[in-house]
């Protein structure tokens, strides 16, 4: 086995590029390799067991080993293995899969659109919004409203919306129409003495500021994650939501939820959306999707967007965008098993009802010294690190100790992201309460030794 994990290592040190990775520190430290899946744990090439606290990338509702799914894959590959959905050829496991989410995601929401990545649904979600405003004849409403911190993806358009600079930084975006309003994070961008109230209001003032200022004929949508999630793990504060619709019904800006973490249950609702209440025109679906078996994505919109795309593809001749992947049949047939599968377990009521232990545990660690806020909602949670809790001042090298917190945390069997120097869980919805137990106590045992290690380490 070991010789056989340094010839892996080595061959991916020679000749992998890693997506967010530090590539010459890789080429010194080499990769973990992980070999196989069971529940919501995975083992190393190595033969090393972790609980995977983050399920992959957010992603692995079922778990890393539901027959159902491979098998929902073989039989749909021995029976069409490819097909495409261009120039009005359907597939069944496509079309299924469509009624299916209709029925699922709320009312307004009426068809779907479907990619094979995150990205590529929220690039088509700006090429479509920017499409039906032409038929419109409207062109010049085309800018996006964002978040600082909002993870909508890395091409070149969905990284546009993106708002972390290291997505940003030497890759020259933003490249299309967008500003980036205050991140809702009450905890880091309160203000000294407003309350949660008081910075919700100031959210909104600001947004209909901007509004005002770019000019609504301008703007065309708004796009968020229900719950801020790859950029920290961050809920919306109390009226966020609510007062954003608002003001985007008010100046005809169309509201997009991306719930490609929050949908599917997460946060003990169907969809992110109806746990903060509010209703969007546009829903960009993928990961839990297939539980990341298949690579797969949905764009899910409503009938008064589909009509001028509808209209506009009849002047023009088609609506002349799509992938050789979209509707594949193999990933949209796993994604009918894994819904499936998700009503029978009930992965929704399971969060609902773990969302209480998940969230108290992830509360209990609050007190530590190194841990500035604890937060989350449903299966969904972070701590943050701070160097002086009464300031919340952050550490002088961000993200050196979020990295060791890592480190560690492998040690004791858990894997969660480390983002910056907040430690993010997000784990398989097929969780128990004895496996959020364990959770909690392998990440007790990582912060037990995380003082120590950052003096050690000179971080303290
Ligand atoms: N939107 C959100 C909210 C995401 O979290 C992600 C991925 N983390 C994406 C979009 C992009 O998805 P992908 O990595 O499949 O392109």
């Amino acid at each position: 086995m070991d010789a056989l994990s340094n010839s892996l290592a080595a061959a991916d040190m020679a000749h992998t590029l890693h997506p967010n990775t530090n590539l010459r520190a890789h080429e010194e430290n080499g990769p973990l390799v992980i070999a196989r899946g069971e529940g919501i744990r995975v083992w190393d090439d190595r033969g090393k067991e972790y609980i995977e606290g983050l399920a992959g990338l957010w992603s692995v509702g079922a778990g890393f080993s539901q027959k159902r799914l491979a098998e929902a894959a073989y039989a749909q590959m021995l029976k069409l293995p490819y097909y495409h959905t261009f120039t009005s050829k359907a597939n069944e496991p496509s079309i299924r899969l469509a009624e299916t989410l209709a029925e699922i995601t709320p009312e307004p929401l009426t068809r779907a659109f479907f990619t094979s990545s995150g990205s590529e649904a929220n690039d088509t979600i700006v090429k479509m919004v920017w499409y039906r405003n032409n038929a419109l004849g409207r062109p010049a409403k085309k800018t996006f409203l964002a978040r600082n911190k909002a993870y909508h993806g890395i091409t070149v358009a969905s990284g546009s919306l993106t708002g972390l600079p290291v997505n940003h930084r030497d890759f020259d975006l933003p490249a299309i129409p967008v500003r980036h309003l205050t991140c809702p994070h009450f905890y880091r961008f309160g203000a000294a003495g407003e309350d949660e109230a008081a910075f919700t209001r100031r959210l909104l003032a600001e947004l209909e500021a901007v509004i005002a200022e770019e000019g609504a004929d301008t703007i065309a949508a708004f796009i968020g994650e229900p719950l801020m999630a790859a950029g920290g793990v961050m809920p919306p504060p109390a009226g966020y939501w609510e007062g954003v619709e608002r003001i985007c019904r008010a100046n005809d800006i169309l509201l997009v939820a991306d719930e490609v973490i929050c949908g599917f249950g997460r946060l003990g609702t169907p969809f992110g959306c109806q746990k903060y209440g509010f209703t969007p025109d546009i829903m960009t679906l993928s990961k839990q999707i297939t539980s990341s078996y298949m690579p797969l994505a949905a764009v899910m919109i409503s009938d008064h967007v589909y009509g001028p795309i509808a209209d506009n593809s009849a002047r023009v001749g088609v609506f002349g965008h799509g992938f050789t992947a979209s509707g594949h049949p193999v990933a949209t047939a796993v994604a009918l098993e894994n819904l499936a599968i998700m009503r029978e377990e009930d992965w929704t009521g399971n969060a609902a009802r773990l969302e209480a232990p998940f969230q108290a545990g992830l509360r209990a660690f609050a007190d530590h010294p190194l841990v500035g806020e604890a937060r989350g909602d449903g299966l969904i949670g972070a701590l943050e690190l701070v160097a002086d809790k009464a300031t919340k001042r952050p550490f002088e090298t961000p993200g050196a100790m979020g990295r060791l917190a890592s480190a560690i945390g492998h040690d004791e069997g858990l894997i969660f992201r480390a983002i910056g120097d907040q430690l993010a869980l997000c784990p398989p919805m097929i969780v128990t309460d004895d496996d959020v137990a364990e959770i909690m106590t392998r990440m007790g045992r990582t912060l037990e030794r995380l003082t120590d290690a950052a003096k050690a380490d000179g971080l303290i």
